[in-house]
């Protein structure tokens, strides 16, 4: 077991350059201007990136040249650079393992399902909340990445879905804050990512805010701060224990804030937004799957949320050289029937990418 205690906040160091997916619209126009350009140049240097997708700017030919070169050195600095690409599903998944400015690896995956295509991104290379089942909680926190290396994930996901390089061709329709890092950790970073991905083009990528989940451990105040945002992105707490003696040493971070106070903070957040609360749960043999804990889990959430929650099961994806495994069928089988019992709805969730370890906590762990 880790006793590493959690990190709450990261070392200001390492942001890469300034970048278009960091700056709001009226940002833009006035760096476009500095750099001594018109500023409806911003507009068309967001339509090609936001509307287009695309960051070659041999493309961007409604640019003079002169200018083009100037305002892409300046205003699209290359800050993800794809250093590997792994597919399984039959190319249904893709896994991208990226290399930031400072040599930080960080990864997304892609992953397409009927009438829907998700890429899961990272908001942090490494993460500080020490989970000890987490093979990036292992690693500890190296830094936060910035808005734009968060957009590029998703503008790059886009792009792979619409080319046809994840599955057939289609469109990007779903963003989970599930890989690295802890994303109300990066809190202003990532919100103003949300807005990126969800204003419509060309200010952003124009993807619903219903169709993005940020995932996080529970920090409880950021959780507050998020409910008063006037958002509708979907809200998941990593759960993993209802009970705080348990939930201690599985996610370290409850020492801080209790399994009450994260159930009232989602319960409010579920109440400004009307939006339901997704409470993930992974599924430990021996550890957290035992059929009392299962009634437990059902009762407070039947009591703080009622059907304003939805339990995911996640069977435990085990890291490498960790003593714990996934709980068996048979006990998954009792503890979602439990949970449903009590009146909250509860599924498990399918586990995609294991094989190319691009399952839940491995991202780029296997380097
Ligand atoms: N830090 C955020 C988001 C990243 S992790 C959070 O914790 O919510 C996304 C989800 O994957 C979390 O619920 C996390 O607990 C879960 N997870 C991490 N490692 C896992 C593993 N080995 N098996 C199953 N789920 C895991």
């Amino acid at each position: 077991m880790s006793s590493l205690p959690p990190v709450l906040a990261a070392p200001r160091l390492g942001l890469p350059p300034r970048h278009l997916a960091d700056l709001p619209v009226d940002g833009r126009a006035s760096a476009v201007a500095e750099l001594g350009e018109q500023p409806f140049r911003a507009r068309q240097l967001s339509q090609h990136y936001f509307g287009r997708l695309t960051t070659d700017t041999a493309a961007m030919t409604d640019i003079p040249l002169r200018a083009r070169s100037r305002l892409a050195g300046e205003l699209l600095p290359p800050l993800l650079t794809a250093v590997r690409e792994v597919s399984c599903d039959e190319g249904n998944t893709v896994k991208t393992l990226w290399r930031g400015h400072d040599a930080s690896l960080v990864e997304s995956v892609v992953m397409r399902y009927p009438g829907r295509a998700t890429v899961c991104v990272s908001s942090q290379a490494g993460c500080g909340m020490a989970c000890p089942f987490c093979a990036t909680g292992q690693g500890g926190l190296r830094r936060n990445l910035s808005t734009a290396e968060i957009v590029e994930q998703v503008r790059a996901a886009a792009a792979m879905v619409r080319d046809g390089r994840a599955g057939p061709p289609g469109r990007l329709s779903n963003v989970v804050f599930m890989g690295m890092g802890e994303p109300l950790a990066n809190y202003r970073r990532v919100l103003d990512a949300v807005h990126r991905i969800c204003d419509p083009v060309p200010a952003g990528l124009g993807l619903s805010q219903r169709n993005v989940t940020v995932s996080t451990v529970g920090l409880v105040p950021a959780m507050r701060t998020l409910a008063a945002e006037g958002l509708s992105v979907t809200l998941a707490v990593s759960l993993h224990a209802p009970d705080d003696e348990l939930r201690d040493e599985l996610v370290p971070v409850n020492t801080r804030w209790k399994v009450a106070e994260v159930l009232a903070a989602a319960r409010r957040y579920a109440e400004r937004t009307g939006r339901r609360v997704s409470v993930e749960y992974a599924l430990i043999r021996d550890v957290n799957d035992q059929p009392w804990r299962a009634s437990l889990l059902g009762r407070l959430l039947h009591a703080e949320l009622g059907q304003l929650a939805h339990v995911n099961v996640i069977p435990l994806n085990p890291t490498p050289g960790s003593r714990w495994d996934a709980a068996p069928k048979p006990a998954e089988r009792e503890f979602v029937r439990r949970v449903n019992d009590a009146g909250v709805s509860c599924t498990v969730r399918d586990t995609r990418g294991r094989e190319i370890a691009a399952a839940c906590g491995q991202l780029a762990a296997t380097r």
